[in-house]
């Protein structure tokens, strides 16, 4: 693909980086597939190291949400609606693939008011939407949630396991040298966040898009500015590499309606525990639509497999071929965890792409 002048600059600065090693950590896990599929780790010198991230919502989802979303299915005969990848992460003892074969009710849907407007029209059953996510997929379970409460439909009800980026950034901080932060997530959160963290907690990052030029100039920008920081001359960074998407405000009105029906919570994330302020939960007058309140689950806490690295991969302490299981027990065919089951893990994204790479 020709690249405009500016971006093929980017590319040599890349290419041709010879310093101290630099670690660029991409947080979302569509960067890790896009950046494998478009062939950007070839160029990359071995003074540049990638690091996969925590951003891939399916593979953060703990193992205890996948066992609450079987018992509602199996257990309590509510039919359960959720994007496609979930379907297939194992839970404890199974998945909801699982459950579905052993006849529980459990459909795939591309948006939470699919699963709504199935509630409307089977007024006699129990509908869930498997809320899951990051800032850009919270606000359409919201928008479900209150056109549930408008339109007074009173069998809809959400398992949420919403989570909110910036604390798991602090979590991760030292992992890398600059974060290339998630573009979708930063079209709602804006640059505001970056910037805050950049100056409270000197974390680093870079936001970019998802094209090859996006990219090596993303790449490029980490690589001056952490030259500078490390020749003393800045602290931190935090750069807009997708200005076309990206604002300093980020969307406010999303945000504000997120707000005015959940709140911030504790919450485990798979692979870094529990992150204090993490997550997002149903306010309190909404608990009628929280399934976990509506069907009384109890406390569940999960268990993967032993054989499971996929919380040292989330961290980015390993790569994915030095899980032992990777490419033989462990396949996107026959996942044993969330990373190899989802479009945008970082197993899946080395299983499909490594072997062309020759990965070591
Ligand atoms: S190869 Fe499979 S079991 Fe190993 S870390 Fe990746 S997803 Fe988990």
């Amino acid at each position: 693909m020709a690249l405009s002048k500016g971006a093929a600059e980017a590319a040599e600065i890349v290419r041709n980086y010879d310093g101290p090693k630099i670690r660029v950590m991409e947080v979302c896990g569509t960067h890790t597939h896009e950046i494998f599929r478009l062939g950007i780790r070839q160029m990359l010198p071995e003074s540049i190291e990638l690091i996969s991230g925590p951003g891939c919502p399916v593979c953060v989802t703990p193992v205890g949400y996948i066992d609450e979303a079987v018992m509602l299915a199996l257990e309590k005969g509510v039919k359960i609606f959720t994007f496609g990848d979930l379907i297939r992460v194992p839970g404890t003892k199974k998945s909801l693939a699982d459950a579905h074969s052993e006849g529980a009710e459990v459909q795939i849907v591309y948006s939470p008011m699919d699963a709504l407007d199935y509630a409307k029209a089977h007024p006699e059953e129990e509908v869930c939407f498997l809320s899951v996510g990051f800032e850009t997929t919270t606000p359409g379970s919201v928008i479900a949630l209150r056109n549930a409460i408008s339109e007074k439909v009173e069998n809809f009800s959400l398992l949420t396991a919403n989570k909110i980026m910036e604390p798991a950034y602090l979590a991760l901080k030292g992992s890398a040298d600059a974060f290339l932060y998630p573009g979708h997530v930063s079209t709602m959160t804006g640059m505001e966040v970056y910037r805050k963290i950049a100056k409270e907690w000197q974390i680093s990052g870079v936001v970019t898009g998802f094209t090859t030029s996006e990219i090596v100039t993303a790449l490029a920008t980490v690589v001056r500015r952490v030259e500078e920081v490390r020749a003393g001359e800045r602290e931190s960074f935090a750069e807009n590499c997708y200005p076309s998407v990206v604002t300093e405000e980020g969307s406010p009105a999303a945000r504000k309606l997120v707000d005015k029906y959940m709140e911030p919570c504790d919450t485990e994330w798979r692979g870094l525990g529990i992150i204090p302020g993490s997550g997002m939960k149903l306010r309190d007058e909404f608990s009628k639509y929280d399934a976990r309140v509506r069907f009384q689950l109890p406390k569940v806490q999960g268990k993967a497999s032993p054989a499971c690295r996929c919380g040292e991969v989330l961290r980015g302490l390993i790569r994915p071929m030095d899980c032992k299981i990777y490419g033989n027990a462990c396949t996107p065919e026959h996942p044993v965890g969330a990373c190899m089951v989802s479009s945008e893990g970082a197993c899946s994204a080395y299983y499909k792409y490594g072997d062309t790479l020759k990965l070591k």
